[in-house]
C-alpha cells in the first residue's frame, strides 16, 4: 500500500497551517511520528480559535474596519459548554476590546452569575466584531462579511448549548428571518446544538420587566446542561 493517499487529512492542513502559523519551518519526523501528533484535538482547535482571533484583528472585509477602535473579538472558555452569543461591539467593548463590558455587559455578567457560573465558564462573542458607528443597526452586507468568523468559532468551541441574544445575533448565526419576540423562549437548533434565544440585555435595560421572562430561559439552558436553578 502506498505511504500517501494523494489526499491531505484536512485535520493534519489545519494542524500544519497553525504551526507555521506558531513559527515552525520544519518537521522532525526522525522517529517515524510526526510532532503533530503530540497535539490533542482540543488544544488544536485551541491555537486554531487562537489564530483565528488573531487574523480577525488586522480583519479589513467590511466598511467597520475604518471606524473600529479595536476587533471584539471573543472571551471565556474555548471549551464551554454554554455559549452567549450577541449583536455588535458598543463603545465601552470597542475601547476595551472585550464584548458586553458596559452596563449591559454587568447585566449579562448578574445573569450567568445568578446560574451559578462565571464569565470564564462560558463563552462570549458577537456575530460582528467591530464596532458600527454611533451603535447604529448593523448592515446586511456587514454581518454577510462578519459571519464565517461566529460561525468558526461555533464549531471550534463546540458548545452543547447556544444563548441568542437578540435580533441580530439570532438572525446573522441561522441566517432566518426569525422574529425574537416570537421564538424567545423556545428551543431552535443551530447546527445540531441546542439554540436558545432570548431578549438582548441592553433590551432588559430599557424594559426591566422582561428579565422575568430571560430568567425562564436560563433555567431550560440550566436543565438542559443538567444544572440545578
Ligand atoms: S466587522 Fe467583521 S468583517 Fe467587518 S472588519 Fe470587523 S471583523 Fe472584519
Amino acid at each position: 500500500m502506498s505511504w500517501y493517499n494523494g489526499s491531505m487529512d484536512e485535520s493534519l492542513a489545519r494542524e500544519l497551517a497553525l504551526l507555521r502559523e506558531f513559527g515552525f519551518t520544519h518537521l522532525d519526523l526522525g522517529n517515524g511520528s510526526s510532532q503533530l501528533s503530540a497535539l490533542s484535538s482540543q488544544e488544536t482547535e485551541e491555537l486554531e480559535l487562537d489564530v483565528l482571533g488573531r487574523e480577525a484583528s488586522a480583519c479589513v472585509k467590511c466598511r467597520l474596519s475604518k471606524s473600529r477602535t479595536q476587533v471584539v473579538w471573543g472571551v471565556g472558555n474555548p471549551h464551554a459548554d454554554l455559549m452567549f452569543i450577541g449583536e455588535a461591539p458598543g463603545r465601552d467593548e470597542d475601547i476595551k476590546g472585550q464584548p458586553f463590558v458596559g452596563r449591559a455587559g454587568q447585566l449579562l455578567t448578574d445573569i450567568i452569575k445568578a446560574m451559578k457560573l462565571t464569565r470564564d465558564d462560558v463563552y462570549i462573542a458577537n456575530v460582528i466584531k467591530c464596532r458600527p458607528p454611533e451603535n447604529r443597526n448593523p448592515e446586511p452586507d456587514e454581518l454577510d462579511a462578519c459571519r464565517p468568523y461566529i460561525r468558526r468559532q461555533v464549531e471550534l468551541i463546540k458548545p452543547k448549548v447556544i444563548v441568542a441574544l437578540g435580533r441580530f445575533g439570532l438572525q446573522s448565526l441561522t441566517e432566518k428571518a426569525y422574529s425574537i419576540m416570537a421564538v424567545r423562549g423556545s428551543w431552535l437548533e443551530y447546527n445540531g446544538i441546542k439554540l436558545m434565544p432570548t431578549y438582548h440585555p441592553a433590551y432588559l435595560l430599557r424594559n426591566p420587566d422582561a428579565k422575568k421572562e430571560v430568567w425562564n430561559d436560563m433555567k431550560k439552558v440550566m436543565a438542559e446542561l443538567g444544572m440545578s436553578a
